[in-house]
């Protein structure tokens, strides 16, 4: 709901406005001087009640969808900072490193490499959600242990997906910004409780979410008071068979235009093919995305999971210097 006051609107008019929206468990938010959110669970009272007070111009109800994440209630950027690293400031953010951890040794390795090649976060699976129970699950705790050891090491701060939300407190320990893998993206009770912790989110797209519920799920977590969410595009399941998913990136332009949230891409998940990786990392950048993930490996044959689609290491540094010549173009 935004409400529109007079500009002129006398002091008392306006505290007591706001005791009223508080009064009813209700939260004014300035969006200008003229524009305030109402947020909370504003179905609970009539428009009207408000309407009637000195100083209110119009109450208008939003759609039931989403509100916070909206530009229309937060008109500037979202800047997300994690250790010494800024994600939507305009700068540009690769989210680099193996699709899982698979030990203390290569996970070091890598973290040293992706490093000198010019990445800001170091990435890393620790719990896998696979499509097959056959498949590698990930080494679990262990994982984020090595992780951790790792990102410390080479001042790198981390991400790593969580599934199961009775794993918050070993998140909130061991990583520096949480992932919500594609699989997850409308399992809203873990939505809800990662709504509690201070640690960015990291939201991935699911292969057949909509844009609109991409952002009613970032809304989830926003709501429930966390407002540190990035958006990520990692591709979407299509008729196309030979690309593992569509990576659509016109949901990047569109998500900037509607959203204050910073959204970074995927293309490693989303061609499912090394070949293709450094293509669509350049046009996600040219598209004007915060940054992109890339799945890397330094001897991609050893990788436990998604081998074929793993970057090689040796050549990450020339994608991230190419990546930041496109953002130089397109500023
Ligand atoms: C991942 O990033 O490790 C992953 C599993 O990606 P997605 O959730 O997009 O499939
Ligand atoms: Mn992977």
């Amino acid at each position: 709901m935004i409400i529109t006051i007079d500009k002129n609107i006398k002091s008392e008019d306006y505290i007591s406005l706001e005791h009223i929206i508080n009064d009813k468990g209700l939260f004014l938010k300035e969006v200008d001087s003229e524009h305030f959110l109402v947020t909370g669970d504003t179905y609970k009272f009539d428009e009207q009640s408000i309407l009637v007070l000195p100083g209110v111009i119009s109450v208008t109800r939003l759609k039931p969808t989403y509100h916070l994440v909206s530009r229309d209630a937060h008109p500037w950027d979202t800047v997300i900072k994690v250790k010494n690293v800024s994600i939507g400031d305009g700068s540009l953010t690769f989210m680099c490193g193996p699709c899982s951890v698979n030990s203390e040794e290569e996970i070091k390795r890598i973290a040293s490499g992706v490093k000198e090649a010019g990445a800001t976060v170091l990435r890393g699976g620790a719990y896998k959600p696979r499509t097959s129970p056959y498949f590698f699950q990930g080494l679990g705790s262990e994982a984020l242990d090595y992780l951790k050891k790792a990102g410390d090491e080479y001042d790198l701060p981390v991400v790593s997906e969580i599934v199961d939300s009775k794993d918050l407190e070993l998140y909130e320990k061991y990583v520096d910004i949480i992932q919500v893998g594609a699989r997850n993206m409308q399992n809203y009770e873990l939505l809800k409780k990662l709504g509690s912790t201070k640690k960015p989110i990291l939201l991935k797209r699911g292969p057949s979410a909509t844009i609109d519920e991409l952002l009613m799920s970032a809304e989830y977590i926003l709501k429930a008071g966390n407002p540190n969410v990035i958006l990520c595009e990692r591709g979407i399941r299509t008729f196309e068979k030979l690309e593992r998913y569509t990576l659509d990136l016109s949901s990047v332009v569109i998500l900037k235009k509607i959203t204050h949230l910073p959204v970074i891409v995927d293309p490693s998940h989303a061609v499912g093919n090394y070949n293709f990786v450094n293509q669509m990392a350049m046009a996600a950048i040219a598209s004007g995305a915060d940054g992109v993930m890339i799945e890397v490996h330094d001897h991609p044959v050893e990788s436990i999971s998604d081998a074929f689609q793993a970057y090689k290491l040796s050549k990450l540094k020339n994608l991230i210097e190419k990546g930041k010549q496109i953002k130089e173009i397109i500023k």
